[in-house]
């Protein structure tokens, strides 16, 4: 079980700024950026390359609920990461969108 099912199951605790039935976003434990929030779906898909057909409402809605938490934020500029397998960077198998914000970001990234 990764640690974000153990974040949605309620075992492990979190800075949690939004939760409904399909979508939990909280705040990442070593932020990278002054806004750094993950937002996932519930479904526990492990990466983009494990998205099925069956998943295009629900990554549509991920994307949505992403803009969204942004804004609250107060975020107008801002990074939207998902890292897919570990060359990416990804160390967390339960996939996720970085919302990354507050700060001027290089291109390309590392
Ligand atoms: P990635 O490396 O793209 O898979 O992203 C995983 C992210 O999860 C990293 O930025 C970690 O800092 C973050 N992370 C790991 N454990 C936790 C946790 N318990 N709560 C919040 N964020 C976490």
């Amino acid at each position: 079980m990764s640690i974000f099912q153990k974040i949605i199951d309620g075992e492990m605790p979190a800075d949690i700024v939004y939760n409904d039935d399909e979508v939990c976003a909280f705040k990442d434990i070593s932020p990278k950026a002054p806004v750094h929030i993950l937002v996932i779906p519930k479904k526990p898909i492990k990466s983009l390359s494990d998205m099925s057909s069956d998943d295009i409402q629900l990554m549509g809605t991920l994307l949505f609920r992403a803009k969204q938490i942004a804004a609250e934020q107060g975020l107008t500029d801002y990074r939207l990461v998902t890292n897919n397998g570990a060359q990416a960077g990804q160390s967390v198998y339960h996939i996720h969108f970085h919302i990354l914000g507050g700060r001027p970001m290089g291109w390309p990234p590392g």
